[in-house]
């Protein structure tokens, strides 16, 4: 297949509500009045940002997770994507599984294609989304406040330890694989803490270095209590207490939020946890047993440490 069937099979459908979608040298959308855009990209190369024995149909789920996570932490309502295809191969298998499992997640929040690029080349699946919210409601890193309240989302550590413990004999284990291949985005709350939270971020590099860069944006600390992370019951009956809480701090790729809300917010919302407190004196410190230990931000890094 050539490169124009091939998008004309495998992506071109339906755009419900796109002024110009896919066939064009280029999209035209409009914006709801008094929203502004927002726009997120992430690539994914395999062997890099993925196992390579994972399924086409993970590999389309994920791509566009890892975006809509974005959206949610920015507050905002996922609405287009673009999609650029670099395959070594037009494998017919291969690319059923890949748009089974971009569009199955697309559809879940009314996210259209609207265009893209398809190349030959080593595995590498770039997705951008587009979407929109009300001018004045986003949702930034750079807002949190000495003494304003810390929360994350969900449970922590899971995906990670779901990457690394691949034991699929027990229920547990395929639990926390599952929550590295399948991450939930949160879209939902992060339109629900639009215009309440003071900042957000979502976890993609671990707790403490996601954390840091809230911190470091706001120009504040946090203590972090240790014993209030929220933390699954299969990643404790699978790794032990202490163990799952090195991953809860340092894993990556849960796709949770971390967000921050004034002292006095009145958000009832069963999806988050309370785990510490923003602070006037920069750094993060862990609070266990009563003590405090200053931490180093850290987390996954492509180009390891800069000098
Ligand atoms: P051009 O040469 O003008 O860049 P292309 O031949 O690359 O155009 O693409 C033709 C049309 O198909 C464009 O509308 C483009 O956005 C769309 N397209 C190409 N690849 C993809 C893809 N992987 N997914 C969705 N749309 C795509
Ligand atoms: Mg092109």
């Amino acid at each position: 297949v050539d490169e124009f069937d091939l998008i004309q099979r495998y992506f071109r459908r339906p755009a419900p509500g796109v002024a110009v979608g896919i066939g064009d040298d280029g999209a035209i959308v409009g914006l709801p009045p008094g929203h502004e855009l927002v726009v997120v990209v992430d690539t994914l190369v395999a062997g890099v940002h993925f196992p390579d024995d994972i399924t086409a149909e993970d590999v389309g789920y994920r791509a566009l997770a890892v975006n809509l996570s974005d959206i949610a932490a920015m507050g905002a309502e996922p609405a287009w994507m673009t999609l650029a295809l670099t395959l070594p191969e037009a494998d017919a298998a291969w690319l059923d599984g890949f748009a089974a499992g971009l569009f199955g997640l697309a559809d879940r929040y009314g996210v259209s294609l609207i265009g893209g690029d398809t190349t030959r080349g080593p595995l590498t699946v770039t997705v951008e989304v587009l979407g929109h919210l009300p001018a004045g409601l986003r949702l930034l890193r750079g807002g949190a406040r000495a003494g304003d309240v810390l929360f994350v989302s969900g449970t922590l550590g899971d995906a990670a330890a779901g990457l690394a413990d691949v034991d699929a004999k027990h229920a547990a284990a395929r639990q926390l694989r599952h929550r590295f291949l399948r991450p939930e985005p949160r879209v939902g709350l992060g339109l629900t803490l639009a215009g309440r939270a003071t900042a957000a971020i979502d976890i993609s590099d671990g707790l403490l270095a996601d954390l840091g860069h809230v911190c470091r944006a706001s120009g504040v600390g946090a203590v972090v209590e240790t014993e209030r992370l929220p933390l699954s019951a299969a990643l404790l009956e699978c790794v032990g207490f202490e163990q799952a809480l090195r991953y809860a701090l340092h894993g990556g790729d849960d796709y949770e939020l971390c967000l921050t809300l004034p002292p006095d917010a009145d958000l009832d919302e069963p999806e988050i946890t309370r785990i510490g407190t923003i602070t006037a004196e920069p750094g993060i410190r862990l609070l266990a047993d009563g003590r405090f230990t200053e931490v180093a931000a850290d987390g996954y890094r492509h180009f390891g440490d800069a000098p």
